[in-house]
Formats: C-alpha cells, sequence, structure tokens
C-alpha cells in the first residue's frame, strides 16, 4: 500500500515538474528564437543597404569583387543589366543555384512586388524577406532595382540561413537533454524523499497494527479463564463455585487494568491526556508511594528505603497525579524484578547547579538487571523481556505510560546498570518553583 502511494507521488511530483519544465522551456526556446531571427534579418538588411548603395556608387561592378563579396559573406548574388546577366553570372553553370535564383525572383515578383509596388513604376527599390527553396534550403532574400545613368540594373542575393536553423535545433536539442535530465533527477528525489515521506507513517501504522495483535493477545487470555471458569462453575460445589468466582474478579479486574492502560496511550497518541500543574510537594508524594509499596516489599522480604533531601523541598509546579502514577510504575517494577531477599531504593533531589532547576527520581534495584539490548526495548508498547515474563500481572505497558508521562512533563527518564547488578531508573524533570 506504501510501496504503491511512494510510486503515485513520485509520479506526480515528476509529472508536475515535467510540466512546468516544459512549459517554461518552450516559452524561453519561442522568445529566444524569435529573437535570433529577428536580430539575424535586420543585420542581413542591413548588409543589404551597404551593398546596394556600393553597387549604386560603383560605375563597373568588377568580376573580383563580386566573387569577394560571395566567398566572404557566404552570398549567391546575381546582377542584370537591363535584364542581361553579368558577365560573373553568365559563367555560372552550377543548375540548382539557377534554378534557386528564378524560384527566388518568381516568388518575389508574385508575392511581394505585386504587394508593394506598380510592375511600371520605374523607382529604385530593394526588398528582403525570407524564402525557401523547393530543394527544402532556407534563405534570406533581397531582390533590388537600381536605374543609373538610364540603366536598369537588377540585383538579387541569397544568403542560406542553414547556420541559423542549426543553431536553433541545437538549442532545442540541449533543452530537450537538459529537461530530460532535470526530470530525471527529480524523479529519483522525489522518489527518495516520498519514502522517507511515509515512513514515519508506514512506521506508525505497524506499530499500531502490532498494538492491536498484542492487546488482543494479552485479552485473550484472562477472557479465556473467565470463559472457562463459568462453564466449570455449572457443574461445580458451592465451595468450588467461591473460588472460580474470585478467580473471574481477579482476571476481570486484571483485564480493566489492561484497557485503562491501552485507554491512556492512546489518549497519549492523540495529544489528549490533560496535564493539570499545580504546586506539588513531590517529596510528600513520593513518601506516599513509598508507603503504598511497603507491604509488597515487606512480602517479597525485600527492603524497601527512601532517601529524601533533608529540608522539605518548596512545592512546585507539576502534575502530582502523574508523578505518583510514574513513581509507582517504577517501583512496582523495581520489586516485581527483584528476587527475594534483594533491595529496592527510591531517592528524590533537587539539582540546582542548571537553569532550570531539575528534580532528579531514581529508583534502584539489585534485581534481574535489564541486558544494553534491552535497554531501549523495554519502553516500546507490550515489550517484555524473556526473564520477566514469568511476572504475571504485567503486560509491558508501564514504561511507555511512564515515558509518555515524563515527555508530557518536558523531562527525560533513562536506565542504567545498578553496581553489582540490577537496574536504576533516573527521571529527570524540570524543577519550577511555585
Ligand atoms: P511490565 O508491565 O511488563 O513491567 P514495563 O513496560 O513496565 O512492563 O517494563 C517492560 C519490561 O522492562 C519488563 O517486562 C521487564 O522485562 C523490563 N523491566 C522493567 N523494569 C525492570 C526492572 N526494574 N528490572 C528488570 N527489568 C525491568
Amino acid at each position: 500500500m506504501f510501496r504503491k502511494a511512494q510510486y503515485l507521488l513520485t509520479l506526480l511530483c515528476a509529472g508536475i515538474t515535467a510540466a512546468i519544465l516544459l512549459i517554461m522551456s518552450l516559452i524561453y526556446l519561442y522568445v529566444s528564437e524569435t529573437g535570433l531571427s529577428q536580430s539575424q534579418f535586420l543585420s542581413f538588411q542591413h548588409a543589404m543597404d551597404n551593398l546596394v548603395s556600393n553597387i549604386r556608387q560603383q560605375n563597373v561592378i568588377t568580376y573580383e569583387w563580386l566573387a569577394r563579396m560571395e566567398k566572404n559573406n557566404s552570398y549567391l548574388i546575381r546582377i542584370t543589366d537591363n535584364g542581361v546577366p553579368l558577365l560573373f553570372n553568365q559563367r555560372n553553370t552550377d543548375v540548382d543555384r539557377q534554378n534557386t535564383e528564378e524560384e527566388a525572383l518568381s516568388y518575389f515578383s508574385s508575392s511581394i512586388l505585386l504587394k508593394n509596388l506598380s510592375p511600371v513604376s520605374n523607382t529604385d527599390y530593394h526588398f528582403e524577406f525570407p524564402f525557401t527553396s523547393s530543394l527544402g534550403k532556407d534563405y534570406y532574400a533581397c531582390v533590388a532595382q537600381i536605374f543609373h545613368n538610364g540603366q536598369s540594373t537588377e540585383i538579387l542575393v541569397l544568403y542560406p540561413i542553414q547556420d541559423l536553423n542549426t543553431k536553433i535545433k541545437m538549442q532545442r536539442l540541449y533543452f530537450a537533454l537538459i529537461d530530460l535530465a532535470a526530470v530525471l533527477l527529480l524523479s529519483l528525489f522525489s522518489f527518495f524523499f516520498t519514502k522517507k515521506l511515509l515512513s514515519p507513517i508506514e512506521q506508525n501504522r505497524n506499530e499500531q497494527i502490532q498494538f492491536v495483535a498484542a492487546a488482543s493477545h494479552e485479552l485473550r487470555t484472562p477472557l479465556a479463564v473467565i470463559l472457562s471458569c463459568v462453564s466449570a462453575i455449572k457443574k461445580s460445589s458451592p465451595e468450588e463455585e467461591e473460588n472460580f468466582l474470585s478467580t473471574i474478579a481477579a482476571e476481570g479486574q486484571r483485564m480493566s487494568r489492561l484497557i485503562n492502560d491501552m485507554l491512556f496511550l492512546s489518549q497519549a497518541d492523540a495529544h489528549a491526556f490533560p496535564v493539570r500543574l499545580q504546586p506539588t510537594e513531590c517529596d510528600t508524594l513520593l513518601l506516599n508511594s513509598y508507603e503504598a509499596f511497603e507491604p509488597m516489599a515487606k512480602e517479597k522480604n525485600i527492603s524497601l528505603t527512601v532517601f529524601l533531601p533533608e529540608t522539605p523541598l518548596p512545592p512546585c509546579l507539576c502534575d502530582g497525579e502523574r508523578f505518583s502514577q510514574v513513581a509507582a510504575i517504577l517501583l512496582h517494577n523495581a520489586i516485581s524484578y527483584t528476587p527475594q531477599g534483594g533491595a529496592v531504593s527510591l531517592s528524590l533531589s533537587l539539582d540546582t547547579s542548571k537553569r532550570p532547576e531539575s528534580l532528579l527520581l531514581s529508583v534502584t534495584d539489585n534485581g534481574i538487571g535489564i541486558s544494553d539490548l534491552e535497554k531501549d526495548k523495554i519502553f516500546h508498547r507490550f515489550y517484555r523481556s524473556d526473564r520477566s515474563r514469568s511476572v504475571k500481572d504485567h503486560f509491558g505497558l508501564g514504561l511507555s505510560i511512564a515515558s509518555e508521562i515524563i515527555h508530557s512533563l518536558k523531562g527525560t527518564i533513562q536506565v542504567a546498570d545498578t553496581p553489582g547488578g540490577g537496574s536504576t531508573f533516573l527521571v529527570c524533570l524540570p524543577f519550577h518553583r511555585a
């Protein structure tokens, strides 16, 4: 699904940019080609002005002068005096050239002269116009007539514009190649860019799938126990019935806790769980958590100690309920993953060396510990290490809830090894005095 979206997005990006590039290139080519043709035609007109006035001033047009003009400027020149071609042109035996000259003259008479001058008028003129021969060659042509000493001289100059056409074709080719390369590069860029863009969405979706799968799996176990208890109750004695009912109640509570945890996380995902900052005495709250978990620690013969600052901490702006929730999660884990006879300690201190000041909460145990490989994973939803699977009543959601809370309070949570074995969780929260 994401692959298809990636291809579609790439196609869309590349298509739009290709269209924009093509339109811009066409506009540029049109402007540049028109300018190029116009300036070339203008300089031809200018050259013809000079050539005609040059001929007008010469009494004798020499063979050498004409040959030089043709050679230096790539012109084809044909001159007739009173309708008789000059010797220069009589010597010319190139049939293609003669045909082209005839075509140019007849095109001039039929298309230009008739429109501009009356055929009988005896005035000097010269006209420049573009012309394409029947052989497909393009020229700029000039036809001029000069009346001089009672003689009429007709001049035809053809200037092949193959160079200009080649220039224009090359320019089009360069642009096509540049556009193609740009579209290819852009497609490549869009492909990787859309992949990067879609990857968080894909990851999010995969996490959701895993979350739903893990949640269903966790809910299935207590549900199966409840259903089997219900069917067993029908055939059981009143004493057994009591046992089954208390199992059903315990499993029901387990399910309810799991559902509450999942609801909390879905609220966190939607950024919808409320954080109420109010003046809070964190040391008092931690003492309450310590007292709440003392019986559990005693039951496992675990020594539970708490270290608080000697002088009571001033109240700070914090969400007390969330703070206690984090302390409870860390304490519950520490006691659960520490074997009988172990030790768990809680400590709270204020670091005044930084700005803002920081509240440091640490929960240290000498229990089963967490391998380096798992130190990141334990904050993932439903993650439970193999060593801790035997501990019932844990779903692998506690630390992900704790880390969501800590981040919403703009703090950090880290785990490290306790020297000599076990784990130490360290929470750092900004301390804003109330
Ligand atoms: P759970 O409800 O399973 O404890 P958590 O998200 O709180 O879920 O913890 C995830 C996993 O991290 C636990 O299953 C356990 O493997 C490991 N873990 C957490 N706290 C400790 C600890 N104090 N000592 C050893 N392992 C721990």
